[in-house]
C-alpha cells in the first residue's frame, strides 16, 4: 500500500491525495500482468527472517500445492513442522546445530551437501511449487557450499518455482539474482537486554 507523502491539509486534500493513489496504483497492477515463480531472499540481523517465510510457507501450503523446507544447520525442530505437516508438504533439517557449537567443520559441510543435494531433487520436481533454503545464507557466508554451484542452480530454476532463502549476510551476487529481497534490520532485540529465547516467539 502506498501512503501519501505529506500529510493532507484538508478532507479536500485527502480525497484528491486518495484519487492520485489510486490512479498510480491502478496504473502499477496493469502494469504487473507477468507470473512467475520468484526467487525470494530474507537477509539481515534483525529477527523475522524465518517466521516471515514460515508464513509464506503457510500460504502456499493453502494453495494445495506441494511445498519442501530444507532447514540447514538447524538442530531442533520448529514446532511449525508439526502443526503445518501434510501430505503436500516435505521437510527436512540437516545439520547439528550452529557451527559453534559442533566445531567440526566436516561434519557441517556433509550435511549441507547433503541438503543442497535434497535441494536440487525439488528444483527438479515440476509438481514442487514452493522451496525453502532456511539459513542457505549462513551456508554460503561460512562456504560450506560453493557459492558458484548454488548461484548456477538458482538462475536455471524452474520457472513458476517459487524458493526462498533465508539467513544473514545474504551474498551480493545472490541479492542480484532474486526478485525479491527483504532485511530485517534490528532496532531493537530482547536478546541484547538479557531475555532469553522463547517458546512461541522464537520457536
Ligand atoms: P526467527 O526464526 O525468529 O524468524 P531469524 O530467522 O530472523 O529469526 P536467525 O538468525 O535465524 O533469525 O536466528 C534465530 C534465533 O535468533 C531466534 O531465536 C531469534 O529470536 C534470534 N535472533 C534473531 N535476530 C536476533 C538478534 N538481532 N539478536 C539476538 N537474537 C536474534
Ligand atoms: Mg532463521
Amino acid at each position: 500500500m502506498p501512503t501519501p507523502r505529506t500529510p493532507a491539509a484538508s478532507d479536500e486534500d485527502h480525497r484528491a491525495q486518495m484519487e492520485a493513489l489510486q490512479t498510480e496504483m491502478h496504473a502499477k497492477m496493469r502494469a504487473a500482468k507477468e507470473k512467475r515463480g520468484l526467487l525470494i531472499v530474507h537477509t539481515g540481523d534483525g529477527k523475522g527472517k524465518t517466521t516471515a517465510a514460515f508464513g509464506m510457507l503457510t500460504r502456499m501450503l493453502a494453495t494445495g500445492k506441494k511445498c519442501a523446507v530444507i532447514q540447514f544447520i538447524k538442530s531442533g525442530a520448529d514446532p511449525l513442522e508439526k502443526i503445518l505437516q501434510r501430505p503436500t508438504l516435505t521437510w527436512h533439517r540437516v545439520g547439528g546445530g550452529f557451527t559453534w557449537d559442533t566445531q567440526d567443520r566436516a561434519a557441517d559441510i556433509a550435511s549441507c551437501r547433503e541438503g543442497w543435494d535434497l535441494a536440487l531433487r525439488y528444483f527438479a520436481d515440476p509438481d514442487c511449487a514452493f522451496v525453502l533454503l532456511d539459513e542457505l545464507n549462513i551456508v554460503l557466508a561460512y562456504d560450506y557450499l560453493p557459492k558458484d554451484e548454488i548461484l548456477t542452480a538458482l538462475r536455471a530454476k524452474q520457472e513458476m518455482q517459487h524458493i526462498v532463502i533465508t539467513g544473514r549476510g545474504a551474498l551480493p551476487e545472490l541479492i542480484e539474482l532474486a526478485d525479491l529481497v527483504t532485511e530485517m534490520r534490528e532496532i531493537k532485540h530482547p536478546f541484547k537486554a538479557g531475555i532469553k529465547a522463547q517458546r512461541g516467539i522464537d520457536f
